[in-house]
């Protein structure tokens, strides 16, 4: 434990909370809400409609995100819309002397984004109501001490300055959430626990058969932080507790405001511990200059959004953190032209660091990626990234299981993102009901997978919806680590002991798809879950961008099959076709160098692709290969393609084969070995 933290002064709560302040109304017209921030109360029961669905989005649009500190508290709900208008202005809650925050139905849906909380944090609300809170925001809010409600009755309090007992806030929940808010956030409450103040209630479930994610969350269940003590027989669904991490990172939309976190709440020349075992990336905005529209840059946006890389770099070097970061800028400094990333985080974390049984955690939903050597890893928030700093482990709820199994051979050209445009079209994963669970990914079919190809499956477990995505380690896996890495195949295999699911482990469903059935697929612009068999499109759909990259299929078994359909073309005397922009962008320097030792440069650069050094780039909105208008069709072989992820335009889904065809066609096809497209 840091020094400074075991004589740090935490208690809880005061039985008795004092919330002096305004209500802000977050009603459906814009009127009242400039009058409210003006300085008119508006009577309770509020005659107008509450704001239903307020996203994270409104509340910080991806924009203001970029902003990572107190300024934040400038700009909650600054995408509000209220009556088809945006009422809320910078600054303008912050002036109002706000305290409680008042809202309908599902307030906080959307992304996981912290900002959004922290923004109104900062501006000054205390006390979240609305008619049903989302469960992340929820917690987010309750991890940065803001009290959340669902009880109306609230808003005459506060306003009276009545007292509110505590209990209030504490009613039905367990007993860390519940310590979580008697200690205002999971900080305060860590300290507690590191001071020994609180202990997480004991786990005692009796052993019992486990899938190989519960045994690996068993071995690292923490059961005395300050004694530094971990690993209990089993686990079973429900448990609560914190489990110890192997590897914690996040990239840079991330870390900079976890590293506020750490100068205010620990101290800015505190250590991070262990930080041997943390890791950061510069990979979500490195092309972001070259995305940016004029109109951003001139509001100065470019300028904020560049802190981000400066703010990360400084921390890294400050707490001995490795960081892989951006190449060299072209021209001076931070406004140089930007050339590229070491490595997208996911990528460099499967390649070079992860293990078997490890538990992984990382600021970004895709961090399952590394479930395919058979780790457990799993995406969270600004909090539980900086906390981990501090106690190097993580809260977990154990989630339940599910078991997708593809089996039989596939026919050739068909990769692991036609199975998982399959798996995402499945019912039960389309209606949702895999959301939140983990997904243990088996069958022949998986099995006959590279350890790339398996990294596409267990990443896009995100589009699952699963909490994570993972895979038994197999000879597969010992062949990447000593292929990769030069690890003893003899250690590597002692990693492996246990590593599996027991027979009779608990399910909740079991999916079975059978791969001999498959074709290639794309999923329609919209969301991955849009999935068809190229056959079944109906129409011959023209492209205009074609992008070959990303985590997801940046990796080197995508450029094999993107080098294989582009040398395929040239020995048909065939190029990128006429009007088609081609991007091939690779998720590591590892990657590009294998790309050069096989000579695949010279294929993309004969074939008419433009090859781009590693970034999450256009995947994100942010890099070549945006589109820039509701016309414009893409074919892509990232993982997501909800509106607006890559630009405004209609973006298809497809894997590295079928990205690569499209391009060379002019239109979405499939491809056919030896047998070139006709003309677009
Ligand atoms: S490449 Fe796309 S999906 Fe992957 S980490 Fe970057 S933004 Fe996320």
């Amino acid at each position: 434990m840091l020094d400074s933290l075991k004589s740090r002064p935490v208690t809880r709560l005061p039985d008795d909370v004092h919330l002096d302040g305004r209500a802000l109304f977050l009603v459906d017209d814009a009127d009242a809400v400039r009058r409210q921030l003006g300085g008119e109360d508006l009577p309770w029961p509020v005659e107008l409609p509450l704001r239903d669905n307020i996203s994270t989005d409104e509340i910080t649009p991806a924009y203001i995100c970029y902003y990572y500190d107190a300024t934040l508290g400038d700009f909650p709900y600054l995408g509000l819309r209220a009556g088809g208008e945006f009422p809320i202005t910078r600054g303008s809650v912050r002036r109002g002397g706000f305290v409680c925050s008042v809202a309908g139905k599902r307030r906080g849906k959307g992304s996981s984004r912290e900002q959004s909380p922290y923004a109104e944090m900062c501006a000054g609300i205390k006390l979240v109501i609305a008619e049903s809170i989302e469960r992340i925001y929820r917690e987010n809010c309750q991890n940065l001490g803001i009290f959340t409600s669902t009880d109306f009755g609230l808003i005459e309090r506060v306003r009276r300055a009545e007292s509110i007992p505590l209990s209030v806030f504490t009613e039905g929940e367990g007993e860390i959430t519940r310590g979580i808010i008697e200690f205002g956030g999971l900080f305060q409450y860590n300290v507690a626990r590191l001071q020994r103040q609180v202990s997480v209630p004991a786990v005692e479930t009796r052993p019992r058969p486990m899938t190989l994610a519960e045994k690996i969350i068993a071995r690292h269940w923490v059961t005395d932080l300050a004694e530094n003590r971990v690993g209990i027989p089993a686990v079973r669904p429900g448990d609560e507790g914190f489990i110890r991490t192997d590897i914690r990172f996040s990239h840079e939309y991330v870390t900079p405001m976890a590293a506020i976190f750490w100068r205010d709440y620990v101290g800015e020349h505190e250590r991070v511990v262990d930080p041997g075992s943390v890791f950061f990336f510069r990979d979500h905005l490195t092309f972001l200059d070259l995305a940016m529209t004029d109109a951003r840059k001139a509001d100065g946006l470019l300028d904020v959004a560049l802190e981000l890389k400066k703010k990360q770099e400084d921390f890294a070097a400050q707490q001995g953190i490795r960081l892989y970061g951006e190449l060299p800028r072209v021209g001076q400094g931070l406004h140089g032209i930007p050339t590229g990333s070491e490595a997208i985080c996911h990528s460099k974390i499967l390649e070079s660091h992860a293990l078997p049984g490890h538990v992984i955690i990382g600021s970004d939903s895709h961090t399952p990626h590394a479930g395919a050597i058979g780790a457990f890893a799993f995406g969270v928030g600004t909090t539980a990234v900086f906390n981990s700093w501090l106690t190097k482990d993580v809260r977990l709820k154990v989630p339940p299981s599910v078991l997708i199994r593809v089996n039989e051979q596939r026919p050739a050209g068909v990769t692991a993102k036609d199975f998982m445009l399959q798996i995402l079209r499945h019912p039960y994963v389309r209606d949702g009901h895999a959301i939140g669970k983990i997904v243990e990914y088996a069958g022949t079919g998986v099995e006959a997978l590279d350890i790339d190809e398996r990294a596409t499956m267990t990443n896009m477990a995100a589009e699952v919806g699963a909490f994570t995505g993972l895979i038994r380690p197999d000879e597969k896996a010992v062949d990447f680590l000593v292929r990769e890495r030069g690890a003893r195949a003899d250690e590597v295999r002692a990693l492996f002991e246990g590593l599996f699911s027991d027979p009779g482990a608990e399910y909740e469903t079991v999916i079975d798809i059978d791969a001999a059935a498959l074709q290639p697929m794309v999923a329609l612009p919209g969301d991955p879950g849009n999935g068809l068999f190229i056959a079944e499109l109906g129409k011959r759909v023209k492209v205009d961008i074609a992008y070959a990259g990303s985590c997801t299929a940046g990796k080197k078994s995508d450029m094999d099959m993107y080098a294989a359909v582009f040398q395929d073309a040239l020995d048909r005397g065939r190029r990128i076709a006429a009007g088609v922009q081609c991007i091939v962008q690779c998720g590591s320097q590892e990657v590009k160098r294998y790309c050069e030792a096989q000579g695949y440069l010279e294929v993309f650069r004969d074939v008419g692709a433009q090859f781009i050094e590693p970034s999450c780039g256009a995947c994100i909105n942010a890099g070549p290969g945006v589109s820039y208008d509701q016309e414009t069709v893409t074919i892509s072989a990232i993982n997501r393609n909800f509106p607006g992820r890559s630009g405004p335009g209609q973006l298809y889904l497809a894997s590295p084969y079928t990205t690569a065809a499209s391009a060379v066609a002019g239109y979405i096809t499939a491809w056919h070995p030896g047998a070139a497209p006709k003309d677009g």
